[in-house]
């Protein structure tokens, strides 16, 4: 029997988990996992909150369905008969800018009609398609990449509040070729993304009418999808179908290499030991349990900084909101000096978020760009959120319920070179025979990300187990 031990019991992890003992057992193997988390939960970042009626999100609120991961994975836990499909009056996004709300353009005609971008604006972006692809192959930030190929006021109203919403991150420092490999991959391979659009269009359009499948019609997006009982099913369904030990409240303190295994230090004091460890947890964690072994990763993991986020829940009666919240929400370009990033209408998103009668809106606060502000007090977090509901949404009223959630490292930055560094951490990790690494730092912050990369470092375990 092998003894495989997992570090980090957030969807990675589980997920890691889980595809160890399916494959393990498709390949006949003999396998004992045991996962360690050190929290007292499982789900590191997934986790729903039920408090007074409504269901709260203290951090994902839903996978995308243009990706197979997360709804393959459901599919093999038994999870399918539980998915929610965002409702489809959360199709519309906002940007707030110039004092209002704007509907985020899906058509060409909406774009031309929107207030949102300036004529000069959008002349800079049709202008686009004339813009020379970079062949020089490097790397090069999201703000360099928009404002090369859309121009800055793009960047500023489009891309920016977008990168804030997924990333909590800053576009000046991150890495176009780490957090979005399809646009890089559109501009190398179509000229530019408004050629790839139009090639692609045509593409689809030749397909159809000889009668091939095509993707859905729910865009390059895909449908945001969660479950009944919120996004931690998913985790509580993981977590009750792994055949292997689960330890919480274990936290591994430094992994060291013995002669033909490795060993955990916990923080309890005990000692465990180990034929394959696969790390899962934060790289700032990994950094910190291995800093006693010679592996090279202390200068590449360094470089992966997180940022910092509030997020806060606020549920009003619904007489007391003067907009229909009809969509999605909304996502703010730091030129408009408010204190959130955006909120999202998280019971327009999903059904049964509120008690009857009730509406749960849902703030982020913070990110990269704003990370002062988990310094602040609860109260200071509550007054700056209710005067930015107050001046994008006219709420005036003070919230019936209201709940802070703290992440001090929410996501993990990419930044510029970050692809290369993790070809360099697979080369060291080449020469240390039986540890493993996984986890939102490395291959994509998004659940399929995850999901996707714990499934192929499954693969490398029981790989490496049948060559070994
Ligand atoms: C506010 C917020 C909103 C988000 N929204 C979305 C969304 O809507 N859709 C989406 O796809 N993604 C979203 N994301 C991103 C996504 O949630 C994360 O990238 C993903 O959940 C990370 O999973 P993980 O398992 O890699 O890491 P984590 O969830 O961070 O899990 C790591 C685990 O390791 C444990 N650990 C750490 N150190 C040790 C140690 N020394 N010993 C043992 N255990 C340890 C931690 O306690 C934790 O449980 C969001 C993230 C945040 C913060």
């Amino acid at each position: 029997m092998t003894t495989i031990t997992i570090i980090g019991g957030g969807i990675s992890g589980l997920a890691a988990a889980f595809e160890i003992e399916r494959q393990g057992e498709l390949a006949g193997l003999d396998v004992a996992v045991t996962l360690l988390e050190k929290e007292a939960r499982l789900g590191g970042k997934i986790w729903s909150i039920r408090e007074d009626g409504f269901l709260c999100e203290w951090g994902p609120n839903g996978f995308l369905d243009n990706k197979p991961m997360t709804l393959d994975l459901c599919g093999r836990i038994d999870l399918t008969n539980r998915l929610l499909r965002s409702n489809d009056n959360a199709r519309k996004r906002f940007i707030y800018s110039g004092g209002q709300l704007h509907r985020l353009p899906e058509s060409g005609p909406a774009f031309l009609k929107s207030h949102l971008i300036s004529w000069p604006g959008k002349l800079r972006l049709a202008g686009e398609f004339f813009v020379p692809p970079r062949r020089d192959g490097s790397d090069e930030t999201l703000a360099d990449f928009a404002r090369r190929r859309l121009g800055r006021e793009a960047l500023d109203k489009l891309i920016a509040p977008m990168v804030s919403g997924i990333f909590a991150g800053d576009p000046e420092r991150m890495s176009l070729t780490a957090c979005f490999p399809r646009i890089a991959e559109l501009e190398q391979d179509f000229g530019g993304l408004l050629k790839a659009m139009i090639k692609l269009a045509r593409k689809k359009r030749r397909e159809r009418k000889a009668g091939k499948q095509v993707a859905s019609a729910a865009g390059p997006g895909g449908i945001l999808t969660s479950f009944a009982g919120g996004i931690q099913d998913l985790t509580d369904q993981l977590g009750q179908t792994l055949k292997g030990q689960i330890r919480l409240g274990t936290e591994v303190t430094a992994v060291r290499r013995l002669a033909d295994c490795w060993q955990l230090k916990l923080a309890d004091g005990n000692v465990l030991e180990s034929e394959v460890v696969l790390s899962c947890a934060p790289s700032w964690a990994l950094r910190q349990m291995t800093r006693d072994i010679d592996t090279g990763f202390d200068d590449l993991l360094e470089q992966i900084p997180y940022s910092p986020m509030n997020v806060v829940c606020f549920g009003y009666q619904r007489d007391k909101i003067p907009l229909d919240l009809n969509g999605f929400g909304y996502l703010i370009p730091r030129s408009e000096g408010r204190s959130i990033l955006g909120t999202l209408w998280d019971s327009s998103i999903f059904s049964h978020r509120a008690p009857e009668g009730m509406v749960l809106l849902r703030s982020m606060m913070g990110g990269a760009t704003y990370p002062q502000a988990i310094d602040l007090s609860e109260q200071e977090v509550v007054q700056a959120v209710r005067a930015d509901l107050k001046q994008i949404m006219g709420i005036a009223d003070e919230p019936d319920f209201i709940r802070v959630f703290r992440h001090q490292r929410a996501i993990p930055m990419y930044l510029p070179g970050h692809r290369d560094r993790v070809v360099e951490l697979n080369r060291r990790l080449d020469r240390l025979p039986g540890l493993f690494v996984s986890g939102n730092a490395f291959f994509g912050v998004g659940l399929n990300d995850c999901v996707d990369a714990s499934g192929k470092a499954a693969a490398r375990v029981i790989d490496w187990l049948q060559t070994r």
